[in-house]
């Protein structure tokens, strides 16, 4: 019965030794060669074409139909010239993944003749057949139009044997049906007010922009043995499976040396990688066994979120190559710790500040605690839509179990700048006509030096600032980051707008700008305040001390994706012209079938898996125990003697029985689910009856594990899936 998973053992353990490959010459030789960025762009258009896209893109302008033309010639001379063949719109669906529609660059032109032809037209707009993503009602189906249009901010550029060119994904009706439209919204959200705060530091800032640095984590299985887990295949998690004797109790694997055969990989991927110009820098081995990550240097925010999709895409592809497997999934391991999407984030002007760095400068540092306490601010004040943009049945897995960021949103921010905003609270309103300094009275000419030990990072708060960034560390490992960076982003413009309005407000009045920037700052300090946390974010306490200071733990996904249609954060989205009332709606209706999917998948492999695979072993064994105490008997011996067989026995017999009649019941509550019509009623009846059978069932076939003769048991085990050479 085993054989599958011995075959795919004996696969695994065959496969030859990795060779790491030296790269065969300097990064700086093929960086960036598969990318039709500035520098091919440079060389191939005219100075004048050239000129009028990059001021078309900078000011986000139309672009010309005679420039696009021009554009498209060029891009599909070098790409040609690359021996490519076909192009493609390369969008964001709200499934999550990536999305590509293939055409050849030829046309028939009559008598049998084809021509090599790519238009304008064809570069800034395409239909593709779009009926069966997913657009929460927005689109008619029947219609199925949704066109991608082109998003010149990032650049083209080869994979594979195309030519792909990053879109965004619209209805026919204009609304977005992907994460892009609304992330290119939100940052020109941000830009603008922070642009307009900014004013009050720097009259030369006119544009500021949002950098994203996606660290990002996975686990490395082989192919072979992935291949012999259904769960795997289907889910990308394990619905089962017992946890090791040696998991990640040593922590010995975190910074540990990398197992040569994933070397080969990173290596291999790196290059790729590179050659895409996605700058990526580091790697190493993650705290579970198995586990690793990797992390780009950080870019322009829309960007480098293209670059982490394309990332993920490339490595999945790579390694295919060597015999492995990447799990992205947030929670692939039981008992082990899950993949998040670090999302190092901040805000940069276009005079080459990071508003986000304290300088040495005290008028600077003002303006760095400017944006430090707006942010702060706006966490607090829409954490839950934060929390909504995490949310999947992915992350469900992983957020709030012991060794993951709760569902609780809170900031760390280290000690001293603690003690810095506490300073600021206390200071009371500070007249500098008496000639106060206002920078020393508010403690803001001695960051730097505070700042420079501030090397106590806390690694369980979901978002901690790191010395010149923020971070979110609750993003899912398999989610599109724009999820959450839509979101992010929008609730910072919002707050800095506020902000603006107010000290202005006290200028008008007669208030000295300073004074009146250090007042609100002041106001905002004891209104946010309780979002601050720098205990361990992992613990019950934690939990305990969030409920008394009132910040929500929305553990439920379909609970937590309510706050997208909630009025405020509709309010919100509108204001800013991100995503109308409609879109949201759509939205939520697609994250609810998205999650009642996920789940309904998983319960059905589990289903299946119980019912074919691990009842079916059980009995077998548990027959041939029967059949032992039998032939014991035929020689006289009972009694103390086969009492433990008689007990294991009987033990199996109470797992098998609960199993069975947990698999029945959980069938049913699909199918009660099923039946209801309301989406949002669906996922809450997949959430909380479904779901709810998992542990259970989980735990049976976890214990049978340890009882069932190895040589018999189906399914891969976590010590072999988990061991890389
Ligand atoms: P860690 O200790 O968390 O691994 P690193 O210094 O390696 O921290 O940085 C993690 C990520 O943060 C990298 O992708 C890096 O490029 C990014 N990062 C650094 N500065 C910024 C910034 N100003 N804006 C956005 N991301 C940044
Ligand atoms: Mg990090």
């Amino acid at each position: 019965m085993a054989t599958l998973r011995f075959k795919a053992l004996e696969v695994a353990q065959a496969r030859p030794a990795a060779v790491v490959r030296a790269p065969s010459s300097k990064v700086s030789d093929y960086y960036g060669t598969n990318v039709f960025g500035t520098e091919a762009m440079r060389s191939t258009l005219t100075p004048d074409t050239f000129k009028k896209l990059t001021r078309a893109v900078e000011s986000g302008e139309k672009i010309e139909a005679d420039v696009a033309d021009a554009v498209a010639t060029a891009m599909k001379a070098w790409a040609i010239s690359k021996g490519i063949t076909h192009y493609t719109h390369w969008f964001q669906p709200l499934t999550g993944a990536t999305a590509e529609k293939h055409d050849a660059f030829f046309d028939v032109v009559g008598d049998g003749k084809v021509l090599e032809k790519f238009k304008g037209t064809a570069l800034v707009q395409q239909e593709p057949d779009a009926s069966s993503f997913p657009s929460g009602g927005i689109r008619n189906t029947f219609e199925a139009r949704g066109y991608t249009a082109w998003d010149p901010t990032s650049p083209a550029f080869v994979f594979g044997n195309t030519l792909c060119i990053p879109t965004v994904f619209v209805s026919y009706t204009g609304e977005a049906l992907d994460y892009k439209a609304p992330l290119l919204k939100a940052l020109a959200a941000v830009d603008q007010a922070a642009t307009a705060v900014c004013q009050y530091f720097d009259k030369n800032v006119s544009r500021v922009i949002a950098t994203l640095g996606a660290e990002q984590e996975y686990f490395l299985v082989d192919k072979a043995l992935f291949n012999a887990r259904p769960d795997l295949v289907m889910t990308g998690r394990t619905v089962f499976g017992h946890a090791p004797a040696k998991g990640q109790q040593l922590e010995d694997h975190y910074f540990g040396s990398i197992p040569p055969r994933a070397q080969a990989f990173m290596v291999d991927f790196e290059i790729e990688a590179l050659k895409l110009g996605i700058p990526i820098r580091t790697r190493h081995n993650e705290v579970a066994p198995s586990q690793f990550e990797c992390a780009p240097t950080f870019e322009e925010l829309n960007l480098a979120i293209d670059h982490n999709l394309l990332l993920m895409d490339l490595m999945d592809k790579v390694a295919d190559k060597h015999g492995l497997k990447v799990l992205f999934h947030e929670k692939p391991f039981a008992g082990i710790n899950g993949s998040g999407k670090h999302n190092n984030w901040s805000l940069s002007t276009n005079t080459g500040v990071n508003l986000l760095s304290p300088s040495v400068r005290p008028k600077e540092n003002l303006q760095f605690l400017t944006f430090f306490i707006n942010i702060i601010k706006a966490v607090h004040d829409y954490a839950d839509l934060l929390r909504a943009s995490i949310a999947s049945a992915g992350n469900e897995h992983r957020l709030g179990a012991n060794e993951a960021p709760p569902a609780i949103v809170s900031v760390f921010i280290g000690s001293q700048l603690t003690g810095l905003l506490e300073e600021l609270e206390r200071s009371g309103n500070i007249r500098t006509d008496k000639g106060e300094n206002v920078y020393l009275k508010l403690g803001v000419d001695k960051i730097p030096p505070i700042l420079l030990d501030n090397t106590d990072r806390n690694r369980t708060s979901p978002f901690a600032f790191t010395g010149n960034k923020f971070e979110f560390r609750a993003v899912g490992g398999s989610a599109n980051s724009a999820s959450n960076m839509i979101v992010l982003n929008t609730i910072v413009a919002h707050q800095l707008t506020e902000f603006k309005a107010e000290v202005d407000r006290q200028i008008e009045k007669g208030e000295k700008e300073d004074v009146a920037l250090a007042n609100v700052l002041r106001e905002y300090v004891k209104s946010a305040k309780n979002v601050l946390f720098e205990g361990n974010g992992y613990s019950e306490e934690w939990v305990e001390e969030a409920r008394r200071r009132g910040l929500s733990n929305i553990v439920s996904t379909p609970e937590a994706l309510d706050v997208y249609v909630a009025e405020k954060s509709v309010k919100l989205f509108e204001k800013y012209s991100i995503l109308t009332h409609r879109e949201l709606e759509a939205r939520h209706e697609i994250m609810l079938e998205n999650y009642v999917k996920k789940i309904q998948i998983e319960s059905r492999v589990m289903g299946d898996l119980v019912l074919n695979h691990v009842v079916p072993t059980a009995i077998k064994y548990q027959s041939v125990l029967i059949g032992n105490l039998e032939g014991m008997k035929n020689v006289g011996i009972q009694g103390k003697h086969t009492k433990h067989t008689v007990d294991t026995i009987e033990t199996m017999a109470g797992y098998i029985g609960t199993l069975l009649e947990s698999v029945e019941n959980m069938t049913e509550a699909r199918k009660k689910a099923n039946n209801t019509a309301d989406t949002r009623q669906r996922a809450v009846l997949y959430n909380t009856e479904v779901k709810g059978y998992f542990d259970p069932i989980r735990y049976c076939v976890d214990k049978l594990e340890l009882l069932v003769d190895d040589e018999d048991w189906p399914l891969v085990k976590y010590r072999e899936l988990l061991l890389m050479r």
